[in-house]
């Protein structure tokens, strides 16, 4: 029924499937839902225990991802908001756990907490906070009727009889999600491996809960933990007076409006590492001598031995005080030398005359990229008519199946799906771009597009790096 419903609102978006709603009201509703021909993972939260969950989720992953990056990729949403009674959030749906930790999620995770988890001796104070922590993970309202839980009081006085614990982080472990003996040591633990909220990713839930089980069948307090949860779930689940039996179209009309907000406000994936692999073949189609290395100069550095540039204009306006034939000459030669001294695969030049690309479009359509698994070009909005002409120009009969990649420079892209670092060559990089003299002894290009690079980390905590977007 939603999926009918759903087809027939919008054709753009479509229900892969909903997923499996636990019967409390701390579960929120989620789906697998394909928008614009990408899979995304949406989230609607319509309870107050729900409502609370999904921000308490997105705020824990910000938590833990300065610990836990760059052994983990964190999936933050896309979106996250309020609409009429609920709250929602949609995701990039991950396929596989591949890419969050190249499928050794729970390897990492342990090297991860035993490197940062601290021993602590019990003592009152200790255990007055790991109670407030534990209680933090319900909304305030139902604390009062969660301590008078029979099993509350003997779940914190086995807590207590213990000498020590070890736990991860401070108020984030306290919370006592997960409560772990590896036979040796007691563990508090809290990573949000919920399926639900897909943090780190889906796969990756079924995995660790089965890691998670081996150790705690054999624990009394980890299953005393459990049922204690279970009670308090009760609580809420009462308070929330929750129908089992709600209308599925309801939730039908919720992600209409969901996706409505979310083509109006055509934001994309929070940007990715551009995993290249050895056996690709990148093409850099650069309009002038020097787009190539302003743009992707750190990517060049890093692939060099993949990477072939096809510079497209001669580039014979590049200083109005030289003549067009001499400056075609000096600009040859720079190109020539950077070329060579980052060592790329291939490279040519089109000699198409500067400036007047769109009318060469002929001769540009020639050009055969069938052999790459990357092209990369400068954005369609990159404003400068020889910039813009490349995308405009690029017809889908001159390439195989390769993705299609913009790189910035007059403009920065306003919808950056993937970064490549370049924290390790960005010397390399200014010295390359400073190579283009008859180029930089008017604008200082290095200065200007390293400072872009060294912002653009700014959403990953990375020194430099490169933003790319990849054509949808
Ligand atoms: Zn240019």
């Amino acid at each position: 029924m939603i999926h009918a419903l759903f087809r027939h609102l919008d054709k753009d978006c479509e229900i892969v499937e909903v997923l499996p709603q636990k019967p409390t009201a701390r579960c929120p509703f989620s789906a697998i839902v394909m928008i614009g021909g990408y899979k995304k993972y949406v989230v609607i939260a319509k309870t107050d225990a729900q409502k609370f969950y999904l921000k308490r989720s997105i705020e824990k992953q910000r938590e833990f991802y300065d610990d836990f990056s760059p052994y983990f990729q964190f999936n933050f949403p896309d979106e996250f908001g309020n609409l009429d009674d609920f709250t929602y959030a949609i995701y990039p749906y991950i396929e596989n756990a591949k890419w969050c930790c190249d499928n050794r999620p729970i390897e990492i995770m342990e090297k991860i907490y035993k490197k940062h988890a601290k021993t602590h001796k019990m003592s009152p104070g200790l255990l007055a906070k790991i109670q407030t922590d534990f209680l933090s993970s319900w909304p305030e309202q139902y604390h009062a009727q969660i301590k008078q839980l029979p099993l509350y009081k003997e779940y914190f006085d086995n807590i207590a009889k213990q000498t020590s614990i070890k736990i991860y982080r401070e108020h984030c472990d306290y919370t006592v999600n997960n409560i772990l003996d590896d036979g040796k040591n007691l563990w508090l633990m809290d990573f949000e491996f919920s399926k639900n909220f897909q943090p780190v990713g889906h796969d990756l839930h079924d995995y660790s809960r089965t890691v998670m089980n081996q150790y705690q069948t054999k624990q009394k307090l980890a299953k005393m933990k459990e049922i204690l949860m279970d009670n308090i779930n009760d609580i809420v689940d009462d308070c929330c007076k929750i129908k089992q039996t709600k209308k599925k179209h309801k939730w039908g009309k919720m992600m209409h409006k969901i996706m409505k907000i979310f083509h109006r406000s055509k934001k994309f994936a929070y940007p990715k590492i551009w995993n290249i692999k050895p056996t690709d073949k990148i093409c850099i189609l650069a309009p002038h001598p020097d787009d190539e290395t302003i743009g992707c100069g750190g990517l060049l550095a890093l692939y060099a031995k993949q990477c072939d540039v096809i510079c497209l204009t001669d580039g014979r306006y590049g200083d109005p005080d030289i003549a067009p034939p001499k400056m075609t000459q000096i600009r040859k030669k720079e190109l020539e030398s950077v070329m060579k001294k980052f060592g790329v695969n291939k490279f040519a030049m089109l000699n198409l005359e500067d400036s007047h690309l769109r009318e060469n479009k002929a001769q540009f359509q020639k050009l055969n990229l069938r052999d790459y698994d990357y092209i990369v070009i400068p954005s369609p909005r990159d404003f400068h008519p020889d910039h813009m002409a490349v995308a405009q120009m690029l017809k889908k009969s001159m390439y195989a199946d390769a993705y299609i990649v913009f790189y910035e420079i007059w403009n920065t892209l306003a919808n950056q799906t993937h970064y490549v670092d370049i924290s390790s060559v960005v010397a390399q990089k200014r010295n390359m771009i400073n190579m283009y003299k008859s180029q930089v002894k008017h604008i200082d290009y290095a200065s200007r597009i390293i400072a872009l690079n060294h912002y653009r980390g700014i959403c990953h905590n990375v020194e430099y790096e490169e933003a790319y977007e990849f054509q949808k």
